[in-house]
């Protein structure tokens, strides 16, 4: 495995391999998990023998919409690279802030329809962060693939657009969530919950499961919606950010009860902005 941290690095080290085979891209801001593992897994079966898996470790400044919880994101560089090694990793980028960006930089990136809702109405500014780095990224190492989780799956649906509306020669694939075996969705955040917190997370999951079923019973979404708000809330020190029903592609209300659905949320454990989300239907 070989290590880049910078550009001129990443791209003399990717000039030999791009011939071999595909070049299969996982993003990452580090304090990889399981969740990332099985990313990382995934790329390695997609770019086959012959091709190349690219692990990009970078705690991207500019998405982050409050100070406080980028200075308290947890940074592992060291084990890191162990799990991009034992994950079959060929190269793994890890550039400084003070190098991906020119301080004067002023091109900004904003999609303007999915960014609205959901983690976008309540993180202003995070998915252009998101939409700008990727595409950093995508320019630096010029994958063919690209894989990101459903974890984040409004962040998957802008990142898709972005692929889309600028014909970006990039094919990216969506990967399932990975879980604790309480139901807790795996979060480099977890390790800031207080005990009390972490005991109590499991609710997520589980008012998520209780959602799929009352949503394929026929319940109404906003009966749904309420339940899960209800639940959470519940728990001290536990503040919804929202927890909404919404069409799975395009994130808005359902106006098609034949087509994916998602139930999405956000809630805060003490310090801690937790997100989860699972796909419904009504059969
Ligand atoms: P992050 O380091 O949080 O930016 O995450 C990097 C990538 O890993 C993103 O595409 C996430 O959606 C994905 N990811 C994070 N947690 C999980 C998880 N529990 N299961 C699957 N993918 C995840």
């Amino acid at each position: 495995m070989q290590t880049a941290y910078t550009k001129e690095e990443l791209r003399s080290m990717l000039a030999p391999l791009r011939a071999r085979g595909p070049v299969v891209l996982v993003p990452t801001m580090g304090a990889l998990h399981e969740g990332h593992a099985s990313l990382l897994r995934q790329a390695r079966r997609l770019a086959g023998a012959e091709g190349t898996v690219v692990a990009s470790i970078f705690l991207n400044p500019v998405q982050f919409d409050n100070a406080g919880d980028l200075a308290a994101y947890p940074q592992t560089p060291r084990q890191d690279l162990h799990v991009c090694e034992s994950c079959g990793v060929d190269l793994v980028f890890m550039p400084t802030p003070g190098h991906m960006y020119s301080k004067d930089r002023s091109m900004a990136m904003e999609e303007t329809c999915l960014s609205t809702v959901l983690c976008g109405a309540s993180r202003p500014g995070h998915f252009a962060g998101v939409c700008l780095v990727v595409c950093k990224l995508f320019n630096l190492v010029q994958p063919t693939d690209a894989i990101f989780g459903k974890k984040d799956y409004q962040q998957l649906a802008i990142l898709r657009r972005m692929v889309r509306d600028l014909d970006i020669p990039i094919t990216l694939h969506g990967a399932e969530i990975v879980r604790e075996a309480d139901g807790l969705a795996l979060s480099s955040r977890n390790v800031r919950l207080s005990p009390e917190h972490r005991a109590a997370a499991p609710a997520i999951r589980r008012s998520l499961l209780a959602a799929r079923a009352a949503y394929a019973a026929g319940d109404a979404p906003g009966d749904i919606c309420a339940a899960v708000k209800a639940t959470l809330s519940a728990i001290p020190g536990v503040r919804v950010d929202y927890a909404e029903l919404v069409d799975a592609a395009t994130l808005g209300p359902i106006s098609d009860e034949n087509r994916l659905a998602l139930l999405a949320l956000a809630a805060w454990f003490g310090e801690v902005r937790l997100i989860d989300n699972i796909e419904l239907s009504r059969s």
